[in-house]
C-alpha cells in the first residue's frame, strides 16, 4: 500500500481519490479523544492498526464544531507522524463561512490533503442554528474556493432520513458526488442496499467511487441507536446473537464473523475498498483484516 511520498524535504500527501484509483483501499474511522487518557488509548490503537497498512484513516468532527480543536490536532499529529494520510471530517451546519475558511486554510497550510465534507445536523434541542450553510454541497464549494484538497462526501445506501424521497436523495447525492472526488457510506448490513445505490447513481450518470462503511456490532445498544437515527435496518438474528453471547470473546467473534461476511460480499460485488468504523478499538478490526484479502475478497 502507498505511504507518504518524501520529495526532498516536502511531504506530499496522497489524494484518497488517487489511492482508490490505484487499488482497493482499506481505511479506518476514529473519533477524536476527549481526554489525555483517551488520547493515549487512541495512539495505542493506531500503533496496532498501522501494521495493517491502511491507505488512510479519518477523524470525525462534532456537529457544530464541538471537536474543532481535537479533530484538527489529531489529524495534524497523524499526518506528520504516520505512514498514511489522515482525513478530517468537517460539518458545515452551524458554522459561518469565516470559520470554515479559517479551518480549511489551516488544513491546507499543514499539508492535510483530504477532507470529508458533510452537512452535519441542526442542534438537537431545536434551537435555531446560526450558520451560513445548509447542505454539504455548499461546503464542497467553500473548500474548493480556498484549497486544492481531495474531497470525500457521505452517502446513505438506505436513503438519508431527511430526504423527501428515494428519487430526490439519489438526485442530490449524484450532484454532490459529481462535485466531490469520492464517497463513503453510512454503515449498513444488507449488501444489496449498497449495490442498489451504486446502480441508481450510475443510472444518473454518476460513476464516482463510493467506499462502503462497515461496522462490527460490538455494542448492539449504541449501534442500534445510530442505526435508528439513520434509518438503517438492523438484522434481528445478528442482534439476538450478539446480545445473547455468553462472554466478551464470543460477542467479538460473532461481530467479526458478521462484518467479514458482509465485506466479502461487497468485495466480490466490486466495491472499490472498505472503510471500517473502528470505534477506536483494534481487536475487531485486526481479526476482520486477518480474514479478508482486499484484492480477491477473501
Ligand atoms: P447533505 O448531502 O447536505 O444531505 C442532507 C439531506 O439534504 C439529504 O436528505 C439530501 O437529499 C438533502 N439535500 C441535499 N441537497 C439538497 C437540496 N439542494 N435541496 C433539498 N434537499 C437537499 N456527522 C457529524 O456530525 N460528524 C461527523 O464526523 C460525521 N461523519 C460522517 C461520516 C460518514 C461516512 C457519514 C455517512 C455520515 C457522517 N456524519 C457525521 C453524519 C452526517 O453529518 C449527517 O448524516 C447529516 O445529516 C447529513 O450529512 P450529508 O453530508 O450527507 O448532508
Amino acid at each position: 500500500m502507498m505511504g507518504l511520498w518524501l520529495m526532498s524535504t516536502v511531504v506530499v500527501v496522497p489524494s484518497i481519490r488517487g489511492l482508490i484509483e490505484a487499488h482497493r483501499t482499506l481505511s479506518f474511522e476514529f473519533f477524536p479523544p476527549k481526554s489525555q487518557a483517551a488520547a493515549s488509548g487512541l495512539r495505542a490503537t493506531i500503533d496496532v492498526l498501522e501494521k495493517l497498512e491502511p491507505d488512510f484513516v479519518s477523524i470525525t468532527y462534532g456537529a457544530g464544531g464541538t471537536t474543532r480543536e481535537t479533530t484538527r490536532d489529531t489529524v495534524i499529529e497523524l499526518c506528520s507522524d504516520r505512514r498514511f494520510p489522515a482525513m478530517p471530517h468537517l460539518t458545515c451546519i452551524g458554522h459561518s463561512y469565516a470559520e470554515i475558511y479559517d479551518l480549511v486554510d489551516d488544513y491546507q497550510a499543514e499539508g492535510v490533503g483530504n477532507v470529508l465534507a458533510l452537512a452535519g445536523d441542526a442542534p438537537v434541542d431545536g434551537s435555531p442554528d446560526p450558520g451560513d450553510f445548509r447542505y454539504a454541497l455548499e461546503l464542497i464549494d467553500a473548500v474548493r474556493e480556498r484549497t486544492d484538497m481531495c474531497i470525500g462526501v457521505a452517502a446513505f445506501p438506505e436513503v438519508h432520513p431527511r430526504s423527501e424521497s428515494r428519487r430526490s436523495d439519489r438526485r442530490h447525492l449524484a450532484e454532490k458526488l459529481s462535485a466531490a472526488d469520492f464517497g463513503i457510506t453510512q454503515f449498513f448490513f444488507d449488501p444489496d442496499d449498497y449495490f442498489r445505490m451504486v446502480d441508481e447513481l450510475a443510472a444518473l450518470g454518476c460513476e464516482q467511487p463510493v467506499l462502503p462503511g462497515v461496522i462490527p456490532v460490538l455494542n448492539p445498544v449504541s449501534v442500534k441507536r445510530f442505526a435508528d437515527m439513520n434509518g438503517t435496518k438492523t438484522p434481528a438474528a445478528l442482534w439476538d446473537a450478539v446480545s445473547g453471547a455468553s462472554d466478551p470473546d464470543e460477542r467479538l467473534e460473532i461481530a467479526v464473523a458478521a462484518a467479514t461476511e458482509l465485506i466479502v460480499k461487497l468485495l466480490d460485488g466490486g466495491a472499490p475498498g472498505i472503510h471500517l468504523y473502528s470505534l477506536n478499538q483494534a481487536n475487531a478490526v485486526v481479526r476482520i483484516c486477518d480474514r479478508i484479502d482486499l484484492q480477491r475478497g477473501i
